[in-house]
């Protein structure tokens, strides 16, 4: 009470003050600036305390209300449906001219228009623009606390030069977090825990609602609703440097800075690589010059995956660039002796990169905090020192890529309209365009490469300044065989992502510069206008074609609508098997159903004869208390197509009636130990201890014996064929790193038998993300069949890298194993990957079908068990469209 009326009597007498003209121009805020402390009664950093985002939240909002320094904007809701709040912090006189710097630093980036002296002036009078931000991964919670310090240091700070020359030069763009649903639910965590055992226990959920910490893996393709945000945010400020706070500091380093490891992408404009890492170097320098030693360089993190928010936009010509910082748990301090450290790091010897070892004792929160305060103004130091050449150089970056794709090819992308995936082929447009890069669409033909492709078309003319960014996202990678010891390097996170081979989209890169006639056909594009849903023909019934992840899409919203839908089990040219067969609803009401769904339906007369009807299929997806990304991103593509999956804990799975509950489980990607046993005892407050147990594999092994079925991605296939004694063995499981290598790369995969249910619609070869899993043979005793292989006599390699190809080449990548009544899918890849592999949802979105839900299995009786793996007969044909494209149904336009 007392603190409150104190504030009150101060703002009175600077009210008073205001009044009278007493306050010099420029500081006339309304208030000092209040403490961290007399508003949230801690200072960040404060032992066993954390600023939820709401409390940050609030407090800068009390800043933004006491000081002209600071404006707050909003860039929307998360998911969660909490405003994300940033802040602009500046000189006030920057601040009355935000519009106009904003300007400048938008021409200097898109450089049309300007010639070097032109830049040269406006560099001359803008002001860099430095994202920072309070981290996005919630469980590192030094960044959230940070943000509050330094916004309160920049904001209030009296006759301090280095203040003074960034205000003057700078305008700091600062996110409290990119995180708030996470800061929250992590710091309600942490506070229920307080003081019981558990004070430094994991948080057993996704702090993210559905990606957690892959929330830095969706940079480019910006699937969740923070990323889009964030991503329209940097678009509209065009930031110099982007800096993100983290915290996985390789021990007993305090602070790993850039530069960072090899590979880096060659998509890179060279003085932005240049840049971060003297902004590495310089920030070393200047937290041993204040004090804070343990800085290392070079260790770890490499610079290959775009897919990290905080390093896309490296591609758009901004430095883009993280550090980690040290954390022990929490808020929770921690003690630290020599003795604690790695053998190689216990004689504290100085190294080239690591100048200032640290030499051990106690680890505070806040000291945490005060490093990334650091490092963060050593960042915001350099940006005002060399305002104008990086103001300059970003410039000159841009023009530079429009001078190399002026000179040089792929001169365009073009992503044809008449494609086998018309939806996706408008979502990757859309990709791009979410991302900044200019997409024109073609008013009429185009033509290029002596192709002619039709109205509608997309075209992403090269000669713009995020050109690098299309080609980075477009080419195939080829990532370089960097061995240590034999052992291959093996990328931070992977090492190929290709979109159109992902995504299943046709681009074709244009070999001939683009001529004056031909961009006269194209108009910019502002939006990508969704491909609109149809129904053509006359009839009472309604066939939809198999080849469109839409497909799925529809027959969940139909079903849902109390329509009827049968599934084509044979099929002809004209309808081919799969096509789904929709009655009991109207023409009309069926337009409503699919308002939102991208699909052409044909009306016809009458049904076909061999279609068996399916119900909604009840899917249920096991989350376990380890908080698992793959799940995360499963449920949100399920949501999305409208399965509307149910959430399976391990009490869940242990209950006795699966079968009546459900007609299909999918077992995220995870390692068997984890599903089994989970968090140890002890660890986590009894409800999330341990895993679904003996019991849960009993209940599981019930459910697929009495017709359920099981899906399973990636290494959960290992723990199926473990724990249901399946007949298979993943070929793989032995080799060494130095035989075979394959992390995070496409791979090349053959349907084995186009014609079965749960593989209608795929395309006959498709890219599929493997990531560390198995590949299958199968013994004598396997009864089912074999999905999908990978070629033979030729690398399935696609995008990324493969050591040992021989060990992959004819093996099973996707099984469909027979188990009493039921049937288990195992993928030794990821079919979902990060809401990225658009080309192979069909194989989940097929196996949930292909279930009690459905009438077909009496039509496709498993054939008995063939031995070993039958090797496809030719070598493998360059890549087709998927069966029944365009033209197999002249009715529905694809
Ligand atoms: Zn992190």
């Amino acid at each position: 009470m007392l603190n409150s009326r104190v504030r009150f009597r101060f703002a009175a007498i600077a009210a008073l003050g205001l009044g009278l003209g007493l306050i010099p121009a420029g500081a006339r805020a309304q208030n000092a600036p209040p403490t961290p402390r007399s508003v949230l009664g801690h200072a960040p950093g404060d032992d066993f305390y954390l600023a939820s985002y709401d409390d940050a939240a609030g407090y800068f909002r009390r800043l933004a209300a006491s000081s002209h320094r600071i404006k707050l904007f909003s860039a929307g809701k998360t998911t969660r449906g909490v405003e994300m709040v940033y802040a602009v912090i500046s000189s006030p006189e920057n601040l009355a001219a935000l519009d106009r710097y904003k300007e400048i630093n938008r021409k200097l980036t898109w450089v049309r228009g300007l010639d070097g002296q032109q830049a040269h002036a406006l560099a001359a009078s803008g002001k860099v623009i430095v994202h920072i931000d309070g981290g996005m991964h919630s469980s590192e919670v030094a960044g959230g606390q940070h943000s509050i310090a330094l916004a309160y240091k920049l904001v209030s700070a009296q006759n301090d030069p280095e203040v003074d020359a960034i205000l003057h030069n700078v305008i700091v763009v600062l996110w409290p977090t990119l995180t708030p649903d996470g800061q929250n639910e992590v710091v309600a965590w942490y506070r229920r825990n307080l003081g019981t055992r558990f004070e430094v226990s994991p948080l057993p959920d996704l702090y993210q609602e559905y990606v957690g910490h892959d929330n830095n893996r969706d940079g480019y393709m910006n699937n969740m609703t923070e990323s889009r945000e964030i991503t329209a945010t940097e678009l509209e400020w065009n930031p110099e440097v982007w800096y993100t706070q983290h915290q996985t500091a390789p021990f007993p380093a305090r602070i790993f800075i850039p530069p960072f490891v090899e590979p880096i992408s060659s998509n890179i404009n060279p003085m932005m690589m240049r840049w971060l890492n003297e902004f590495g170097i310089n920030m070393g320098a200047y937290l041993d010059e204040h004090g804070m030693p343990g800085a290392i360089h070079r260790v770890g993190f490499d610079n290959w995956y775009p897919g990290f928010q905080d390093f896309t936009g490296i591609f758009r010509n901004s430095i883009a660039f993280f550090t980690e910082t040290a954390l022990y748990g929490y808020a929770t301090p921690h003690f630290y002796t020599v003795r604690d450290f790695p053998k190689d790091f216990q004689n504290l010897d100085s190294q080239v990169l690591y100048n200032s070892p640290w030499k051990g004792g106690w680890w505070r929160l806040g000291d945490a905090v005060r490093y990334m305060v650091g490092a963060s103004m050593s960042v915001l130091d350099m940006s005002a020192k060399y305002h104008e050449q990086l103001l300059f150089n970003k410039y000159q970056a841009g023009r530079d890529t429009i001078q190399q794709f002026t000179d040089n090819p792929p001169y365009a992308y073009v992503i044809p309209a008449n494609q086998l995936h018309p939806a996706e082929a408008a979502d990757l447009a859309k990709v791009l365009l979410t991302n900044g890069v200019e997409v024109h669409r073609s008013q009429q033909t185009f033509t290029a490469n002596g192709r002619t492709y039709p109205a509608g078309s997309w075209v992403v003319l090269m000669d713009q300044p995020y050109a690098q960014l299309a080609k980075e996202l477009i080419e195939p990678q080829v990532y370089p065989d960097i061995r240590s010891n034999g052992t291959p390097v093996k990328p931070y996170d992977v090492a190929g992502w290709t979109l159109p081979l992902q995504m299943d989209v046709e681009v074709d890169a244009v070999a001939a510069p683009v001529t004056a006639a031909q961009r006269a056909e194209l108009t910019l594009l502002t939006a990508v206008a969704p491909v609109p849903g149809a129904v053509t023909g006359s009839g009472a019934v309604f066939l939809m074609g198999p080849e469109t992840n839409q497909h799925f899409r529809a027959m969940n919203e139909i079903l849902a609508a109390g329509g009827r839908v049968s599934l084509v089990t044979h099929g002809s040219a004209a309808v081919p098997a799969g096509t789904a067969v929709v009655s009991g609803l109207g023409a009309g009401r069926l337009i409503e159903v699919l308002n939102t769904v991208p699909i052409t339906v044909h009306a016809a007369a009458a049904a076909p004869e061999d279609a068996a009807a399916v119900k909604a299929p009840r899917v249920g997806l096991y989350r376990s208390w380890n908080p698992n990304s793959d799940e995360g991103w499963t449920r949100w593509i399920l949501e999305n197509y409208g399965f509307k999956p149910i959430t399976l804990h391990n009490g869940d799975i242990q209950a006795s009636d699966l079968i009546q509950r459900l007609d299909a489980i999918i077992l995220p990607d995870a390692r068997a130990n984890q599903m089994l046993n989970g968090f140890a005892p002890g660890t986590l407050p009894g409800q999330y201890e341990g895993g679904i147990g003996s019991q849960g594999v009993d209940q599981l092994r019930a459910f697929v014996a009495a017709g359920g079925t099981l899906i399973a991605f990636n290494n959960a296939s290992q723990f199926a064929i473990d724990q249901f004694g399946l007949p298979v063995v993943n070929v793989l499981a032995k080799l060494k790193p130095t035989e075979f290598y394959c992390s995070g790369s496409l791979l090349w995969t053959d349907l084995s038998q186009p014609e079965r249910p749960d593989t209608w619609g795929l395309p006959e070869r498709a890219a599929v993300m493997f990531e560390n899993g198995p590949a299958f043979a199968t013994d004598k005793d396997f009864r089912g069949a074999i999905l999908a292989t990978y070629p033979d006599h030729v690398s399935p390699l696609a995008s990324g890298y493969l050591l040992g190809a021989n060990y992959l080449e004819g093996k099973a990548a996707a099984l469909e194993v027979s188990y009493g009544k039921g049937r288990i899918y195992l993928f030794g890849f990821k079919p979902q990957w990060r809401a990225q592999s658009h080309g192979t949802y069909k194989f989940l979105f097929n196996a949930i079908y292909d279930s009690p839900a459905s009438a077909r299995p009496s039509a496709f009786t498993p054939a008995p068990a063939p031995t070993g793996i039958p090797v496809p007969g030719a070598p493998p044909a360059p890549r087709t469209g998927g069966r029944g494209g365009a033209g197999a149904d002249p009715g529905v336009q694809r």
